[in-house]
């Protein structure tokens, strides 16, 4: 059955449709405030803002996360910076052209209504977190400093060294800290969300399971939030921390929530290339670095074995600045992901296996000086010489595309409500507003705007207007979905086969990488779309759980995790071979201009692909959510 995809943008001219919004939704009186119960699932930057927030207007919220504290989210992870329109470097900046770069960065596969509201709303991130005390640099006359990224050719990144996302979540920890001494967030830490619980359509609870005693709890609620970060393990290898996974958004899927774009991958340019076989995990070297370090590989393949410094200026090709002029080494990430790929597919990468760019900073330290390089970007330079040995300051680093980012995710309207009623979805978990390629240093800033600007606002109106029966967790839906994640547990357990967890991983996110990544087209498509159903049935005929289900048990929460990442990367599949046209991430090499460029089919793809489940064994309906630009001209994107 197709849904109803409504995306409830409110009519009226785009500046003030938020504002108009506002005003037209329903408010909780204050006093009736404390007699709803708010479940948050995670506590990085968007769920920790959602949480600290909705409790300080006086909703009962319990909060959830899989780590031993809100504080290590994947959010803290975040290096280079957060976007805002504030305009303080007086370079040209306002929302509008925020709200344009981030459009035309997504190759126009956004809601305009959204991303303008994101725009709107980031200049007031930054005062909130200023006023939390997050310690952003400073110009030497006391205002906040600004550096560039990808995409743009204004300053708006607000940063904190190489750790804005460490900064911004301590942030949103303390204020969420607060409400867990006040009483207001109950906190469960250690607590993995295996299951959605719909009362009478509506999304009412969850199953956890505890990860230190090993037992399955419900919890009951009036509202359920998803701020559960991206998909991009998937992969296997990706930059991202290694416990971040599908398991909530999916099992929501398959309660009924849509899945959008789920192909929408990002890979990022300047990541530490990999290294060997054995490694689980890849590193990224901030976007920031960009700002001063220039991309080259040797203009001739003979060179490729040479010592950086051996090789002439005239030998080196710049291909960023020779190819984009305009933006240069500031070129957005798919863009700059896929010139450093062709030039190693030319034969001219460097490094072991030929897959690496350099990333140079001599001409940034002849012009600041060391120690400029050093405060800039000091962190960054070692943990890069602690990975590979080599110092960066005397050697080009050795850069190659990983996967980051996932654009996709749980299909959610202006309210960021899915389209389970009850269910919001947050962050990176959903697929709100960066549409084919984010813009770097706006993930931040769309989890602190979803979580601190938008759900405070539009969760009170879904209390507002819908009436909801008292439900407890002993009501039947309850003790279903508990039900089915006993037996999901225990037949885990029962399987006893011969390969590990992390050997299916691994070989899934190969297929994935190779037929699925950087460059797809459609016969790669269908042999990935042949692959993981195999790979899928070997997996629950043939993996090896160790332990038990009681207590702790890392096999088992991967196996959950690793289950899910099987079924959902055959819906990326299957999205990606449907998206018959190339945009931002998603790079069809059977629709790209005569200069290897990405050629969107705006005819006939301008919309937003919703999956809806179907049930086992069944192919997933495609719904399509047709997107309207009304305020800016569909054009080919260039950073020529
Ligand atoms: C290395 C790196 C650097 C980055 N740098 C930047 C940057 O400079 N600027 C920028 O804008 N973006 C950056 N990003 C992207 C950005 O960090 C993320 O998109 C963002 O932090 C995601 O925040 P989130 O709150 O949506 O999710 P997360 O921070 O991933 O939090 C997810 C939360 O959900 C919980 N959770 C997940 N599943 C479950 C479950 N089943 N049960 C219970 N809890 C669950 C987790 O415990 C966690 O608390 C970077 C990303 C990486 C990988």
């Amino acid at each position: 059955m197709a849904l109803k995809l409504d995306a409830r943008i409110p009519s009226g001219p785009l500046a003030e449709k938020w504002d108009k919004h506002r005003f037209e939704m329903k408010l909780v009186n204050p006093a009736n405030k404390r007699k709803y119960h708010v479940i948050v699932v995670g506590s990085g930057l968007a769920g920790a803002s959602a949480a600290a927030t909705l409790s300080e207007l006086g909703y009962n919220v319990s909060c959830f996360c899989y780590q031993d504290s809100p504080r290590r989210a994947h959010s803290i992870a975040a290096q280079g910076g957060i976007n805002a329109a504030k305009n303080y470097r007086n370079d040209g900046d306002s929302v509008q052209r925020l709200f344009y770069d981030t459009i035309k960065g997504g190759d126009f596969r956004a809601r305009e209504g959204n991303v303008y509201r994101l725009a709107q709303v980031s200049v007031d991130i930054i005062d909130q977190c200023v006023a939390q005390g997050v310690p952003f640099a400073r110009e030497y006359g006391g205002l906040l400093a600004n550096r560039s990224f990808g995409g743009a050719q204004v300053s708006r990144t607000f940063y904190a060294r190489g750790q804005t996302g460490q900064q911004l979540l301590l942030g949103a920890y303390q204020a969420l800290e607060k409400e867990i001494a006040r009483g207001g967030v109950t906190m469960y830490e250690r607590h993995e969300m295996l299951e959605l619980v719909l009362v009478d359509g509506k999304a009412r609870g969850i199953i956890v399971r505890d990860m230190v005693t090993g037992e399955i709890e419900s919890h009951a609620a009036d509202a359920v939030l998803l701020a559960t970060g991206g998909y991009g393990n998937v992969f296997y290898l990706s930059t991202n921390a290694k416990g971040c996974n599908v398991t909530a958004a999916y099992r929501a899927h398959k309660k009924g929530a849509a899945f959008a774009n789920p192909c929408f991958t990002q890979i990022h340019p300047t990541c530490i290339p990999v290294a060997g076989e054995h490694q689980s995990k890849l590193t990224l070297m901030s976007e920031s670095l960009r700002n001063d370090g220039r991309v080259w590989v040797p203009k001739k393949a003979e060179d490729c074995g040479k010592e950086p410094k051996e090789i002439a200026e005239a030998d080196r090709d710049y291909y960023l600045e020779r190819k984009y002029p305009s933006f240069g080494n500031l070129s957005p990430r798919d863009i700059a992901s896929r010139a450093a790929k062709e030039a190693c597919d030319d034969g001219r990468g460097v490094g072991p296996g030929g897959r690496g760019v350099y990333l140079d900073f001599a001409d940034a330290i002849k012009r600041l000086g060391r120690s400029a390089i050093e405060e800039r970007y000091g962190n960054l330079f070692e943990m890069y010489q602690r990975i590979t040995d080599e110092d960066p300051y005397e050697r080009p680093m050795r850069i190659y595309p990983a996967v980051h980012y996932t654009m996709g995710g749980l299909w959610v309207d202006y309210n960021l409500m899915s389209t389970i009623p009850g269910l919001h979805v947050l962050g990176e978990a959903n697929f709100s507003d960066h549409g084919a390629n984010r813009l770097g240093a706006s993930a931040l800033m769309q989890g602190l705007a979803d979580g601190y600007f938008v759900i405070p606002y539009t969760v009170g109106d879904y209390l507002a207007s819908n009436k909801l029966e008292r439900v407890t967790t002993d009501h039947p839906e309850f003790v279903a979905a508990r039900e089915t994640v006993s037996k999901r547990t225990q037949r885990f357990l029962e399987i006893n086969g011969t390969r590990t967890v992390d050997s299916f991983h691994r070989e899934l996110g190969k297929i994935l990488w190779d037929k699925c990544g950087m460059a797809r087209d459609a016969k790669g498509l269908k042999e990935a779309l042949a692959a993981i159903p195999k790979l899928r049935e070997e997996f629950w005929r043939d993996v090896k759980v160790l332990g038990t289900g009681e207590g702790i048990n890392q096999s088992l929460e991967k196996a959950g995790r690793v289950a899910d990442f099987l079924e959902f990367g055959e819906l990326m599949c299957l999205d990606a071979l449907h998206r018959e046209e190339s945009c931002g991430g998603h790079f069809r090499t059977e629709h790209q201009t005569e200069d290897g460029e990405a050629k969107r089919n705006d005819e006939l793809f301008a919309y937003v692909a919703a999956w809806e489940y179907a049930g086992e064994g069944k192919p997933p309906v495609l719904n399509k959510e047709p997107l309207a630009f009304e305020n800016v001209h569909l054009s080919t994107r260039s950073y020529k």
